[in-house]
């Protein structure tokens, strides 16, 4: 009988063994792992046997709390990093050479378009397309293509990507699919079921929860077949074909690059990860609530929410999420000053970071989008007058409330 996920990450530490009884697994702090004989630490090294040597690639702490992405996930292994930029930033290194060519999406994170933008000045060329569209990036694929990068639902317009068109796109032409799956996390939507090759996730955002912690996470579903992977280091290929591509990830992006998650805060994420279900329904419950609430307020001029049935991908989203997620922005009609009502919040703390379960705001053109200047924003969709919030799991009356009071000051 299979466990549902919930059960399976709260009894995982248990069940897999752990001294004394204990329900978690402990804090490894050591930096070096000892072998009796030599012959055991050669062994190791040369992947003949499995085992820990050097923290740097990880210990058996981030190694419990990389199972459970794995798990919930329906992944085949997943590695973990300092955070959601390490692993990202770490698997495209890991991954790219000189000249290939990447297809991404023009809505994504704003850290990770400027990431690309340095991967792009080192020699590999970025097509940035709409990829809510997938004969955009139908057009952009080339014979260099090696990556289309997508998220699934876009920060902070909520745009949501041609998911399951541009999976069978990635199938059909062996292009490897990666999935920034940070806002909708494994509990609303599996990136596997649309074709993923690779998922990554935020682990500072809904899955830890709790805005105390920074971590992320890249997990292989077993889909691609990397041996049509044409970048993979011959001293990679000694396993089965299906853990080519992370074995490359953990020794070239987390081994060189050295974005290691350390084991007090893989702890802080498997302990908030044990709640991911509970915590994301109730925000998710409160964002469609608030939504609908605040498209109905005579100051607002629009709320861009794929629970609402005037989002464009709305019937998407309803077909492959199990819930609309915490993350929505809305715009003041023109004469409502946008800093004066986030300012008269009492409840809502204005702060970057999403997926806590605290509600946050943040005014977007002035702070996270403020780098690109005006002409990149409007490209983007984004207006000056454009907040963003991340709903947490207050209790539904409070938040109403708070706005309700805070929109009659303006
Ligand atoms: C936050 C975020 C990241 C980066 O994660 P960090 O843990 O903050 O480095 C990447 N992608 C998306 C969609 C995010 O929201």
């Amino acid at each position: 009988m299979t466990r549902g996920l919930t059960t399976q990450i709260l009894h995982a530490d248990r069940l897999g063994g752990v001294e004394h009884g204990a329900t978690h697994k402990p804090l490894h702090l050591s930096a070096a792992f000892g072998y009796d004989t030599a012959t055991e630490l050669v062994s190791v090294f040369q992947g003949e046997r499995s085992g820990h040597v050097y923290a740097r690639q990880g210990n058996p702490t981030t190694q419990a709390m990389e199972n459970k992405i794995t798990l919930l996930e329906g992944g085949v292994g997943s590695v973990s990093f300092a955070t959601g930029m390490g692993a990202i930033g770490s698997m495209l290194f890991a991954l790219l050479k000189q000249g290939d060519h990447i297809v991404a999406s023009q809505f994504l994170f704003g850290n990770t378009a400027s990431l690309l933008q340095t991967i792009d000045n080192l020699g590999c060329t970025v097509s940035l397309v709409d990829a809510t569209d997938a004969s955009q990036v139908a057009q952009a694929i080339n014979d260099k293509t090696r990556i289309v990068f997508v998220e699934t639902v876009a920060n902070p317009r909520t745009q949501i990507s041609d998911l399951e068109s541009i999976g069978q796109l990635c199938a059909e032409r062996g292009v490897l699919y990666v999935v920034d799956n940070t806002m909708t996390t494994p509990h609303l939507f599996r990136p596997s079921k649309v074709g993923a090759g690779l998922v990554m996730n935020s682990l500072s955002k809904s899955i830890s929860g709790h805005g105390n912690v920074l971590g992320g996470a890249i997990t292989d579903t077993g889909l691609f077949d990397w041996t049509r992977f044409p970048n993979i280091a011959d001293s990679y290929k000694k396993g089965a074909p299906k853990t080519w591509g992370l074995l490359q990830i953990r020794k070239k992006g987390l081994r060189d690059f050295g974005a290691t998650l350390g084991a007090e805060a893989a702890h802080r994420i498997a302990t908030g990860a044990e709640t991911l279900a509970l915590r994301l329904d109730r925000a998710c419950d409160n964002a469609l609530r608030l939504a609908t609430w605040l498209a109905a307020q005579p100051a607002v001029l629009a709320v861009h929410y794929p629970g609402l049935e005037s989002h464009a991908q709305h019937e998407k989203a309803k077909r492959w999420f199990r819930a609309y997620g915490a993350l929505m922005s809305f715009e003041l009609k023109p004469g409502h000053d946008t800093l004066a009502l986030l300012d008269a919040l009492e409840i809502v703390i204005k702060s970057s970071h999403l997926g806590d379960n605290r509600t946050l705001a943040i005014p977007v053109a002035q702070t996270i989008f403020w780098e690109m200047g005006p002409e990149k924003r409007q490209r983007m969709g984004i207006s000056e007058s454009l907040v963003r919030l991340s709903i947490g799991i207050e209790d539904y009356d409070d938040l109403q409330d708070d706005f309700a009071q805070a929109l009659s000051k303006v």
